[in-house]
């Protein structure tokens, strides 16, 4: 991860500025403050624009406004101008010039104390999409930020740094899986009610798939997503959903990706049913980069078809929380070609162990070895996309039956990666991918009797179609199936983690209500989950 080379802030350089004033078109304001540096190609370190506000009649804000990737003294700030956001070579309406975007970051909503300000630069490279780090934050703050270009002034954004020292409390929520055709972002909605610290997003952020499935959704383009235009087409699509957009001004965002963000069932280069790995190279390169565009990420942006998302975060000695990439450089599935295991699902002798077989890949396992080693935090969070304690689809009369391209595939390396956990305080696991709610056990070694090491919390969907099977025929890990939409909330605390499963009553309607099916609790000190 790049780093900033500026020192920190003097915090008496905080200023009272009239905020009305500064909104005011192009104004200049001879203020000292940190431009980004996040990705110095779109974001130059100055507070003042050379370039004339550019001849934009329409409201270049039309995909809202996002943060993300916070820190105890900074944050990212995200957005995209974007005056006509499905235009169809995925431009969004822009023409070829570098506009220079005014950010705001302050304590009020009114902006009458700005905290931190500047200037960035917002390209064609990147769809015109800026990514601003904003410093000088004071720790476990909510802060307000908005975007100003010529007269247009974007929506309100709400952020907040991450806590430092000894938290009484981290309040987060886990989504994932949130394909846009098959129901509404009404689990979004909810999520403003919530007082979040961060929402966590474990993947599948978009799918791939052609847009115009029927449904009562449909998204652009109506075609399987392949360029780089495609990618772009389908993101603003996406963040054109009132709820999805509110969420992202409401929370900074954590995320990762699974393989819908590329195609489905993607590994490493590999597409299935394609023999050639620079088709793989390809569509990874066009996924990343709209990816890392669309999204508030504390990342340059991809060199090629490749792109370091794991990281980890702390949020004062209450909890690490680590976030893993589990598609980018991981070996393929066992059994691909083999009968019974069509679609990756099934099972063959070659799922059996292969020690050199990998899910993380070796550099990000090394990283993973080292950051929880170095862990001095109460509880260990792990953004673990695909699940990790093994769940077995078979009937109790017919053999099992894996979805391979889950950890499942992987034996050996899950040996490794769950021995490694259990070196950890109190690790708990946030699991997405299976579109279920599942509470499982995490043991030494999955499906045997064997110690418990950790629970894992799969996040049902948003809104991606339920794989609704009961699996507890042959998943003695299983604690809790529950076959719904919506989101986990999870509450850490000194000595306890607390995990509501938030579901929806109606997955079609916009305006469904949502309650509480289940919640758990995790005491310090012990792995095993008891409902409350
Ligand atoms: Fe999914
Ligand atoms: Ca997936």
């Amino acid at each position: 991860m790049p780093d900033d080379s500026a020192g920190p802030p003097d915090p008496s350089r905080r200023r009272l500025l009239i905020g009305a004033g500064l909104a005011a078109a192009g104004m200049a304001v001879g203020c000292s403050s940190d431009g980004g540096d996040r990705a110095t190609t779109t974001t130059a370190r100055r507070t003042t624009s050379t370039r004339p506000p550019p001849d934009l009649p329409v409201d270049p804000f039309t995909l809202g406004v996002a943060s993300g990737d916070p820190r105890t003294d900074r944050i990212i700030l995200w957005t995209r101008l974007a005056p006509n956001p499905l235009a169809a070579d995925g431009l969004g309406g822009m023409t070829d010039q570098p506009v220079d975007v005014r950010w705001q970051v302050a304590a009020d909503p009114a902006f009458t104390s700005i905290m931190a300000d500047g200037v960035a630069t917002a390209i064609t490279a990147h769809a015109h999409t800026v990514h601003v780090d904003a410093k000088g934050l004071d720790p476990g703050t909510d802060y307000h930020y908005r975007f100003v270009v010529g007269e247009h002034t974007s929506p309100v954004g709400r952020t907040r740094t991450l806590r430092d020292g000894s938290p009484e409390k981290l309040a987060l929520a886990v989504v994932n899986c949130q394909w846009f055709e098959t129901g509404a972002y009404a689990a979004y909605r909810h999520l403003l009610d919530e007082p979040l610290d961060l929402v966590l997003h474990l993947g599948d952020y978009i799918y791939e798939f052609p847009g115009a499935i029927e449904g009562p959704r449909t998204t652009a383009p109506d075609h399987l997503v392949v360029s780089l235009a495609d990618y772009r087409l389908r993101y603003a699509s996406y963040r054109l959903d009132d709820d999805l957009r509110n969420a992202h001004a409401r929370f900074p965002f954590v995320l990762t990706w699974d393989d819908h963000e590329v195609a489905n069932n993607y590994m490493g280069d590999v597409l299935p049913g394609e023999t050639d790995p620079q088709k793989g190279k390809d569509r990874r390169t066009a996924a990343y980069q709209a990816w890392w565009e669309h999204l508030p990420v504390r990342l340059d942006p991809p060199d090629g078809s490749e792109l370091a998302v794991y990281q980890s975060l702390d949020v004062g000695d209450l909890a690490r929380i680590y976030v893993l990439d589990q598609r980018q450089y991981s070996d393929v599935p066992p059994c691909r070609g083999v009968p019974g295991a069509e679609n990756d699902f099934g099972d063959c002798p070659a799922r059996t162990d292969d020690a050199t077989r990998t899910r993380l890949g070796a550099e990000q396992e090394a990283w993973f070895k080292d950051a929880t080693g170095s862990s001095t935090a109460r509880w260990n969070l792990i953004g673990n996309p695909v699940v990790l304690a093994g769940v077995d689809g078979g009937s109790a009369a017919d053999g099992s039956k894996y979805y391979l391209d889950t950890w499942d595939g992987f034996p050996s390396a899950r040996r490794r990666f769950i021995a490694q956990l259990a070196t950890v305080d109190n690790p708990v696991v946030l699991t997405g991918d299976y579109h279920a709610g599942m509470v499982l056990d995490v043991h030494e070694r999955p499906f045997e009797d064997s110690p418990l090491v950790a629970t894992e919390f799969m996040a049902p969907p948003i809104s991606s179609p339920l794989f609704a099977e009961d699996v507890s025929a042959r998943t003695p890990q299983l604690r809790q199936q529950l076959n719904e939409h919506g989101y986990l909330a999870v509450d850490v605390e000194p000595d306890t983690l607390t995990v509501r499963f938030q579901v929806l009553a109606d997955i079609g309607d916009p305006a469904s209500a949502i309650s509480t099916a289940a919640t758990w609790i995790v005491t310090a000190g012990s792995p095993r989950a008891e409902p409350a």
